[in-house]
């Protein structure tokens, strides 16, 4: 006779585990607590409690507490975007990313963006570190450098080829400072496309509002990278259409040019060696 456990797949004290937890009162509570951290594999457990209270009256309008949850606790996602961390996560967080993106491009009603705004100049752009050294890679259908064809789930991918080389500190300070890179390209955005336009910073400014739709994602290395629409809007935003020479190849060649020029000075540290 095959024993039930093992025909599931589960060794006989996680059956046992597991109709424990199904059978315990709290399991519907449970269940719900799962769906909603949408299957994290990793979520974060809370104990506490608040109160929210009149502050007129001082009438107590709501409490909750952990302690009613099950095993006392009260499991939130965890919110990684790294499919190697918790796939759950990273799953819903790819799909928020899609429906931003296409928000941007194609326009969404529901979101305050009108569907005139496909009729908007606009770029789909990929800001992406540059090398800190060769990393295992699958290139199309050719053997990586090191000579061997990964698989596709390889632990090896994006890791170095050569550590003794490759450049952990600048990659370390590239994640660091990703949002102050960003922060600066949308700065010098702006003074290429009035520059391009032969305008005042000002000026520019008035005529088109550029719009932002941005995402940071890890590529397999752990760099940071940021897809962005970039848009030029009118001067009342999405709702109104841009001026004439607020066009295609003026913004494809001012982001090329702002995301050159792009650079954050980090100060020294000596006593570290970087
Ligand atoms: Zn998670
Ligand atoms: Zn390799």
């Amino acid at each position: 006779m095959t024993h039930t456990a093992t025909t599931a797949g589960l060794d006989p004290a996680t059956l046992t585990d597991l109709l424990r937890v199904a059978g315990s009162p709290g399991f519907d509570r449970l269940t719900e607590q799962l769906r909603r951290t949408g299957g994290c594999s990793q979520p974060i457990h809370l104990t506490g409690a608040t109160k929210t209270i009149d502050r007129a009256t001082g009438t107590l309008l709501h409490h909750y507490s952990t302690d009613t949850e099950p095993g006392g606790r009260l499991r939130i996602a965890c919110g990684n975007r790294r499919a190697t961390r918790c796939p759950a996560c990273a799953w819903t967080y790819a799909g928020d990313t899609y429906h931003l993106i296409r928000a941007g491009l194609t326009g969404d009603p529901d979101k305050g963006t009108p569907t005139t705004i496909r009729d908007h100049p606009r770029v789909f752009a990929t800001l992406t570190a540059p090398s800190f050294g060769p990393v295992h890679n699958r290139p199309g259908n050719r053997t990586c450098r090191c000579g061997i064809r990964h698989p596709e789930d390889a632990p090896e991918l994006g890791t170095p080829l050569d550590p003794e080389t490759y450049d952990y500190a600048g990659a370390v300070l590239w994640n660091n400072h990703a949002s102050d890179l960003w922060r600066y390209f949308t700065i010098y955005l702006r003074r290429e496309i009035a520059k391009r336009a032969g305008l005042t910073q000002k000026a520019a400014r008035e005529q088109s509002k550029v719009s932002f739709g941005k995402v940071a994602e890890y590529q397999k290395r752990g760099a940071v990278h940021f897809h962005a629409v970039i848009r030029f809007d009118g001067p009342e935003g999405p709702d109104t259409p841009p001026p004439a020479w607020a066009t295609l190849d003026l913004l494809d060649d001012a982001i090329r040019a702002a995301a050159a020029r792009v650079e954050v000075a980090v100060p020294a540290v000596p006593e570290a060696g970087v």
